[in-house]
């Protein structure tokens, strides 16, 4: 009997190309009108006792083929729980066995982030005392876009996710930060007095929800619109960028996943014309905070630096640098896992994105005073 192969629900991803008795030839769909592909997400059914053999057939024209290599997939029996599959990868080819307990099996490139658990997630944390939400529009296949603020310090700090959305973690990190920051935790409440938080959890729900890596309904990559953003093609980031600039701020963090490197680490803003040596310190400071705090990050590997002058100001921690002068950057976390510090199991997870988020909000109360 031949299994079943689906990805038609929320940020479902794949094509079937061929089936053979419990052997299955798929390709990853291109992100709408855009050539970026790497995100997948599909459900196998008549699975049960079978030993699955998944070949990913497109891995060398994908967005970032340096994420294949020591890459596995992640499996779960009940699109909750997630687990590292047996993956291979070469010639092109990702290779993913694995023989379900279950008559059915979820394959994803990380432990999917949904849209309803992003509405339940904004409804939760809207609901609590002291947190105002705002609907700051409409993105352009109609969803809402959810901004939460909450504290009451004059400090501005802004937090924002998932320009890319097929980087999930990117949303579980923001579940994490989100429940520290209504939390009675002394840090969480240090932060509040000190700061005026401004979140948002998904900054491409239609990216998510279509099922794409890296861009929008129009195909566009949100993270190369700062400089010049249009309601047209990219209305999240021109609703974001002019929120941004009532508030100015002191702070913000943009939450990423990397393909390739095996090792969560930041991206700063070097490089744009009006770097000043505040920034610079103040920067540094909190990545030797982050870094002195937690295993889950280090300053080894990373980005390039650019040169001065040299910065892309289409991206919104170079561009957010240079209009407010103060401290920005770009959290990357790994589809991997964590080089330094493995889980054989799972590899990096929503477990770990949410606790690293933690350190982050606690690394942030720890400096705040001095942005
Ligand atoms: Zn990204």
């Amino acid at each position: 009997m031949t299994i079943t192969i689906s990805a038609d629900f929320d940020a479902g991803n794949i094509e079937v190309q061929s089936l053979d008795g419990a052997r299955a030839e798929l390709t990853i769909r291109k992100d709408h009108k855009s050539d970026f592909y790497q995100w997948f997400y599909f459900r196998v059914d008549g699975a049960a006792g079978r030993a699955l053999e998944l070949n990913i057939t497109n891995c060398t024209g994908a967005a970032y083929p340096l994420g294949w290599p020591d890459y596995r997939a992640c499996v779960s029996d009940d699109n909750v729980d997630w687990r590292r599959a047996d993956t291979r990868y070469a010639d092109g080819t990702l290779t993913i066995r694995h023989t379900p307990a279950g008559d059915m099996a979820w394959f994803a490139y990380f432990a999917p982030y949904s849209s309803d658990r992003h509405q339940a997630l904004v409804n939760r944390i809207a609901g609590q005392a002291g947190v105002t939400h705002r609907l700051l529009g409409r993105t352009l296949d109609g969803r809402p876009l959810d901004l939460l603020t909450l504290g009451n310090g004059p400090k501005q700090v802004w937090l924002y996710a998932r320009q890319h959305p097929g980087e999930t973690m990117a949303e579980w990190w923001m579940e994490g930060a989100l429940d520290f920051l209504v939390s009675d935790d002394a840090a969480a409440r240090k932060l509040r007095d000190a700061a005026t938080l401004h979140v948002v959890p998904n900054m491409n729900p239609d990216g998510s929800a279509r099922g794409h890596l890296r861009t929008n309904a129009a195909g566009k990559n949100l993270n190369r619109e700062w400089a010049d953003p249009t309601m047209d093609f990219s209305p999240v980031v021109f609703l974001v960028s002019a929120a941004m600039d009532e508030t100015g701020g002191a702070f913000a963090m943009d939450v990423h996943g990397d393909e390739a490197i095996p090792f969560v680490f930041m991206a700063g803003f070097d490089g744009v014309p009006s770097l000043t040596p505040r920034q610079v310190e103040n920067y540094d400071a909190y990545l030797a905070a982050l870094e002195a705090r937690t295993a889950d990050f280090q300053t080894k590997y990373g980005y390039p630096k650019a040169g001065l002058g040299k910065a892309n100001m289409t991206m919104s921690t170079n561009q957010l640098a240079e209009r407010f002068g103060a401290v920005r950057m770009t959290l990357e976390m790994p589809f991997k896992d964590n080089k330094d510090a493995p889980d054989p199991v799972e590899g990096w997870s929503p477990k770990r994105s949410k606790a690293l988020a933690v350190d982050c909000m606690r690394t942030l109360a720890e400096i705040i005073d001095r942005l």
